[in-house]
């Protein structure tokens, strides 16, 4: 598959120019120059079959490797187990409409550890993920569920809780979230050397399966002391520093899809894409 050749960019979304006209999102899409879509579920997936098809062609005419943000309130970590059971047949849904839109990746938040210890609430959405998978039948051919690290200290996604999951599941890759790394850790993560060893740390838990699986999130962020407050424009006076990160994926080589969450994320992402073409050039 050409994609995983390539560093990908691509914002999450459509743009706002397409007026939700599928055919233009993908003709923006192509004329700006990316090549990476996550579909927006975030309030729930609300597609049917047949639109969902639709996606699937043209993204594959238009040469954009999809991904899919499931639902904002999936909460696998909740003490309630009916919101546990609807947070599951939500990521269930989104695994059946994935192959169908050329999905790949099914990025979601695991969840608020209201009043459970971080070992519980890890059992827990373990349990789920795992439950998920048994009720499906099979792992649909190249389809993750691509837990995310999370912008609010509270939630469930530490790196070593996604880490934790991806070893404890089959089926999972991190989505590593750039600006909420940056919010959780009071902006500490900030520069090439925090870069290096949290990538060193994903890589040494989860080897080929992280390495050639790369997704992450971009933004600029705010914060407060419980972590993440607003997503910013990139390029701009917010942070994380972007471009050592965008140094040393090419230094290494990795080969990640960068998925901007930034206000106007199709303009964050060419401006990642940008970054890579200077460094490329060696400017
Ligand atoms: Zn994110």
């Amino acid at each position: 598959m050409i994609f995983l050749q390539n560093v990908l960019f691509g914002p999450a979304g459509y743009p706002e120019a397409a007026q939700g006209n599928l055919k233009r999102v993908f003709e923006i899409l192509v004329d700006a120059g990316v090549n990476a879509l996550e579909y927006a579920a975030v309030h729930g997936l609300r597609t049917t079959e047949e639109k969902a098809k639709q996606i699937g062609n043209l993204a594959q005419e238009s040469g954009i490797a999809m991904s899919m943000h499931a639902a904002y309130y999936i909460n696998l970590a909740s003490k309630d187990p009916e919101i546990r059971e609807r947070s599951r047949q939500r990521l269930i849904k989104a695994l059946k409409f994935a192959p169908l839109m050329g999905v790949q990746r099914i990025v979601f938040h695991p969840g608020i550890q209201g009043g459970m210890t971080p070992d519980e609430a890890h059992i827990v959405v373990r349990d789920s993920l795992r439950s998920i998978w048994e009720e499906i039948g099979s792992q649909p051919r190249g389809i993750f569920l691509a837990p995310e690290i999370a912008g609010k200290i509270v939630m469930y996604g530490s790196v070593e809780q996604i880490i934790g999951l991806c070893q404890d599941v089959e089926g999972c890759i991190p989505t590593v979230d750039w600006a909420h790394l940056y919010a959780r850790s009071q902006g500490q993560m900030n520069d090439g050397e925090s870069y290096r060893k949290v990538l060193t740390k994903f890589e040494d838990a989860l080897g080929s399966l992280f390495i050639n699986n790369m997704h992450f999130h971009i933004s600029g962020i705010t914060f407060t002391e419980r972590g993440e407050a607003s997503h910013k424009p990139l390029g701009e006076e917010w942070g994380p520093d972007l471009y050592p990160l965008i140094e040393i994926i090419h230094e290494v080589g990795y080969k990640p899809t960068f998925i901007c969450e930034s206000p106007n994320p199709l303009r964050g992402a060419l401006y990642a894409k940008y970054i890579f073409e200077q460094i490329e050039k060696g400017k």
